[in-house]
């Protein structure tokens, strides 16, 4: 489906987005990408919303990318005699194994491996971090901690502790049943929670083996410290502002936020902004202006794509917060100072042919007249490492795989067409015309740039760039291959 902005929309879907007219209609209005949140819903639910994604992007004859984002090792209480208590500050307030219901002295943390790690002084964060404690002093079994934000606690609400590396696997054994199901359902991206170290990414890739693209969701500090291996070992990134702006203070999120997406669009990999972008949308059908100003501020940053989550998930106005993502985008897009942020961030990292045609590619495309860069590409990075360039016209990748073509719907700026297997690179540069042509981007006056690996199939192999017209006798007439 042809979208009018070259970031893209993730949609997290759950009850209020869960039937096949709201997910048609929120590809429609311009989600490019479907998030399956693991941490809800059990996975008939989600083979159901599976299962209505494929029929949409079947129908609208147009590539759909599914996002599967794991829960992760996410601590949580246990449950309450009365379902919650109220915490006053400075009261004392234990954690410990016993299962026994809690009450206002204690609760339940059934996380042996946390109270191994736990120091005199660590914070502990309760519910989204609005209830902190201090642990005074801590055993093998329990922690003695002092409240210094009261509020109220109830049952199974979520645990953060910042100040401590967890000792936890990064894959629970719930996370490895969800990565197994997900992955034989087909998804094209597992999204990793609470990543702390490459070694995570790493486990979570053997065990897709091959079946879904890995993106690493940065919401530790522990993440923040050591991003540049974890995204050397990760295929995309999230910045995860729910989790790190508790782990964290919130002030430190945004210049995070600036670094993270750079250091993406340096590394060609595609970085999703996450969390609270819309939230008043959940109720309201209208955006505050802070809500749009944030909207913007990260694709003026240049990242890859935005993200809903509750707003798609459970509120009341899924299609008009995707309308107003949307409408952002292509307003800041059409901005000249949008366009000259993107350029003076662009890269120089050239030291492959690829990195060299791509950069040509571009190059061509601002000096003349040319409606679209179509790239051939099996993998897909040629895809990436275009859309690192950032062009200023449009970016059609061609490619026979239909994983690959899922895949990049996360990738700023490139718009999948599907192609059969190509033998002779003539043929690549009609099927290319002709897709720019059907799709609207160009009419038979018009030129575009292809780029291709010759021979075909061989992954890794960009050799090639022709600046070619897209009326088929011209192509016959001029071609000399
Ligand atoms: P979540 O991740 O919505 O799964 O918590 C995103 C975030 O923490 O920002
Ligand atoms: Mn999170």
């Amino acid at each position: 489906m042809r979208r009018h902005r070259n970031v893209k929309i993730v949609a997290t879907l759950g009850p209020a987005s869960a039937t096949y007219d709201m997910i048609r209609a929120l590809h429609e209005a311009g989600a490019d990408v479907f998030r399956l949140n693991m941490s809800h819903g059990d996975h008939e639910g989600i083979r159901e919303k599976h299962r209505i994604i494929r029929q949409v992007e079947k129908d609208l004859d147009s590539p759909i990318c599914i996002l599967a984002d794991l829960q992760g090792p996410k601590l949580r209480v246990g449950v309450f005699a009365n379902g919650e208590e109220e915490l006053e500050p400075g009261a004392a307030f234990r954690l410990d194994l016993d299962k026994a219901e809690g009450d206002a002295q204690r609760v339940c943390l059934p996380h042996p491996e946390i109270f191994a790690a736990l120091k005199p002084g660590a914070s502990l964060l309760v519910n989204d971090g609005k209830i902190r404690l201090t642990v005074t002093d801590c055993g093998k079994d329990h922690a003695n901690c002092e409240v210094v934000v009261g509020g109220t606690i109830s049952n199974r609400k979520g645990v953060n502790v910042p100040d401590v590396e967890l000792p936890l696997a990064a894959l629970s054994d719930k996370d490895r049943k969800d990565l197994e199901f997900v992955c034989q359902l087909g998804v094209d991206w597992l999204a990793l929670s609470f990543v702390q170290r490459p070694q995570d990414v790493n486990e979570a890739r053997d065990l897709a083996d091959g079946r879904a693209a890995i993106l690493s969701k940065i919401e530790k500090p522990s993440a923040v410290t050591r991003f540049n291996a974890i995204l050397a070992a990760s295929d995309g990134i999230m910045v995860a502002r729910g989790d790190l702006g508790v782990e964290l203070p919130v002030q430190n999120v945004p210049p995070i936020q600036k670094r993270l997406v750079r250091a993406c669009r340096a590394a060609a990999k595609p970085v999703i902004v996450a969390t609270q972008m819309l939230e008043s949308m959940i109720e309201s059908p209208v955006p505050t202006r802070a809500e749009v100003s944030d909207v913007a501020t990260a694709i003026y940053e240049g990242a890859d794509a935005i993200m809903l989550s509750a707003e798609s998930a459970a509120g009341s106005y899924p299609v008009e917060a995707v309308t107003t993502m949307d409408n952002v985008a292509r307003e800041v897009e059409n901005d000249p100072t949008y366009t000259q942020i993107i350029e003076a961030s662009r890269i120089a990292a050239r030291t492959t042919v690829a990195d060299g045609i791509v950069a040509a590619a571009r190059e061509i495309a601002e000096t003349t007249d040319i409606k679209a860069i179509c790239c051939f590409t099996q993998s897909g990075t040629t895809a990436l490492l275009t859309a690192r360039e950032r062009p200023r016209v449009p970016i059609i990748a061609m490619t026979s795989q239909r994983g690959t073509a899922r895949r990049l719907a996360l990738s700023w700026g490139v718009n999948c067409v599907m192609t059969p297997e190509l033998e002779r690179f003539k043929q690549a540069v009609i099927i290319a015309a002709r897709a720019a042509r059907t799709q609207g981007y160009a009419t038979t006056l018009d030129q575009i740039v292809v780029t291709a690996g010759v021979p075909f199939n061989v992954p890794g192999t960009t050799n090639i760039l022709r600046v070619a017209p897209c009326q088929e006798s011209l192509i016959y007439a001029t071609d000399p291959s």
